[in-house]
């Protein structure tokens, strides 16, 4: 088994759509970025990278690339989980936890957790989707930002691992 950690932030701003766990949250603002800044599936694409001892997110998808603009973080997270598979591991579980003000998360979690089990292969149970407001302290409690940490475990599947 091999574990892995991520931490993400991104800006919050108005005219933004807001897109959580690949969910579209109505909202005033949504969070600025050069993919469509889903601040969860990032931390967890993060997270299995460091578990297979790759390189960060910004490494395979760099702002740079014009490829990348506006891009659906699950399909990032698609490929991820592709480079994953030739390097010799599958995902088994992970772990989120989101920190955002408002609006509340709680009814989208069964939908993003849905998504992203869909996408890393493993059943809904096998990901944790959890939120906590910041309790009004600083760029998280000011609306400023949203930021999630992420964990995850991946077993080796062949050889090369
Ligand atoms: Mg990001």
């Amino acid at each position: 088994m091999f574990v892995g950690f991520g931490y993400d932030v991104h800006r919050l701003v108005e005219g933004r759509p807001l897109i959580l766990g690949g969910v579209h949250i109505p909202h005033t603002k949504g969070l600025d970025g050069h993919s469509d800044a889903d601040v969860l599936v990032h931390a967890l694409m993060d997270a299995l990278l460091g578990a297979a001892g790759l390189r960060d997110i910004g490494h395979y998808f760099p702002p740079s690339d014009p490829a990348y603009k506006g891009a659906d973080s699950l399909k990032l997270l698609a490929y991820v989980v592709e480079l994953l598979k030739k390097e010799g591991f599958r995902p088994v579980n992970a772990d989120m936890t989101l920190l955002a003000e408002r609006p509340k998360i709680g009814p989208h979690v069964e939908q993003m957790r849905a998504n992203i089990s869909a996408v890393l292969g493993v059943a809904p149970r096998r990901v944790g989707v959890k939120a906590t407001t910041n309790e009004k302290l600083g760029f998280v409690g000011e609306e400023q930002g949203m930021a999630a940490y992420a964990v995850a475990v991946l077993e080796a599947i062949g050889p090369e691992a």
